[in-house]
């Protein structure tokens, strides 16, 4: 076998496990207490006081005006895609190299991603790659940017902070500000992560965090809406909650609205972890600098380090197989020996849903595609 060695590397590391998982959950503190608090006092569903609290203490933690609950990071793309305006027939501009979530959230809309290629540096949205395309197909009528080929209107662009490192966001922020394009950061996989000390998902108009199962934090289920404009974001907690204009007893509402809040329950688990989410980062980051020199002894494969002017979470750790045609082999083995690693998403551009999609050339979408795999990247309970 080619890769024992980096096999026994990581079941090293991970304490000699029969099986290593990719990504799970770890309970360290109040989750059960806050949990049973709930139950206790019967403030289980759309009410409570740990909504309020997780939304202050995410604002805080971020530096974001304004934190919002939703249910997913899934709800909380569509919301932001609604939040800045996006309607049906609307292009809206990301990356192929992402999870279908961004792309689903575009479609619910009834709007077209456009597909961008990434940054070698950083695995996300290249302003440069963006620049080009706007060059070539972009024109500014009434202060709204169209596509000159399609004559569909570009509305936003959804850059993508993969797998938790940051993507070039001040300048993808200067392109769509010349370009009157709204900015939404699907930063589901970033929380924690910075761009020169300013956390992701706070660049744009709207910033989307999930905190899925398999997320640095986790509320079993859930998403957040992230805003420096208080007054949009006063909106998005209106319209996730029914647009129920607030009456002690009337049952009035004066816009269609979502069930999209999340649960009390959830949202308590969200505040127990979130107590914890320093931690959590810093002992990943102990994982990927591990990694990282354990690397460089291997001559076939390249670990990803975060990018310049960016402080990542490592939410999943990459390598980069030197050799594009290992990947199935290297994909082979790990798995065979009970560790967990897994190739890219299936790129956007190649599922049906968005084959005819218009995209550039995606040269290093393709590079990543064939080269990368994830490995191991839970937190380490050390002993
Ligand atoms: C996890 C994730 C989401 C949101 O997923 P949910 O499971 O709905 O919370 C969105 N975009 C990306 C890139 C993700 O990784």
């Amino acid at each position: 076998m080619s890769y024992n060695k980096v096999i026994n590397f990581i079941k090293d590391l991970y304490g000699n496990q029969e099986f290593t998982p990719l990504a799970v959950p770890v309970f360290p503190g109040n989750e059960k207490k806050y949990l049973n608090e709930c139950i206790d006092t019967t403030f289980v569903s759309s009410v409570g006081k740990f909504v309020d609290r997780f939304e202050e203490d995410m604002a805080r933690y971020t530096g974001a005006k304004k934190a919002v609950v939703c249910v997913s990071g899934t709800n909380a793309l569509h919301m932001a895609m609604m939040l800045v305006g996006v309607e049906r027939d609307d292009e809206v501009l990301t990356q192929a190299l992402t999870f279908i979530a961004t792309c689903n959230a575009i479609s619910y809309i009834g709007a077209h991603p456009v597909f961008i290629d990434v940054d070698r540096s950083t695995m996300g949205l290249s302003p440069d790659a963006l620049k080009t395309w706007l060059a070539q197909n972009a024109e500014i009528r009434n202060g709204q940017c169209y596509n000159k080929n399609t004559g569909r209107r570009v509305k936003a662009c959804v850059p993508m902070h993969t797998f938790g490192h940051p993507v070039r966001i001040d300048e993808i922020a200067a392109i769509c500000n010349e370009y009157h394009i709204e900015l939404v950061e699907d930063a589901a996989e970033s929380i924690g992560s910075k761009y020169k000390n300013i956390h992701t998902g706070l660049f744009g108009k709207v910033g989307a965090l999930s905190f899925n199962g398999n997320k640095t934090i986790t509320t079993g289920g859930g998403g957040m809406l992230l805003f420096m404009d208080e007054e949009l974001g006063a909106m998005a907690k209106h319209l996730t909650t029914q647009a129920k204009v607030p009456h002690r007893w009337e049952f009035r509402h004066d816009h269609i609205g979502y069930n999209y809040r999340m649960p009390n329950i959830n949202a308590a688990l969200g505040c127990a972890q979130l107590e914890h989410l320093d931690e959590f980062i810093e002992n990943k980051r102990q994982t990927a600098s591990a990694y990282a020199e354990f690397f460089k002894s291997v001559d076939d494969i390249d670990f990803f380090t975060e990018p310049e002017n960016s402080f990542s979470n490592y939410w999943l750790n990459v390598v980069i197989l030197k050799d594009r045609n290992a990947q199935q082999q290297f994909l082979q083995e790990t798995n065979d020996n009970g560790v967990m690693t897994r190739p890219i998403w299936e790129l956007m551009n190649r599922l049906p849903m968005f084959e005819k999609c218009e995209h550039d050339s995606l040269a290093n979408t393709v590079w990543f595609a064939d080269r990368v795999v994830n490995i191991p990247s839970s937190v380490r309970l050390l002993q």
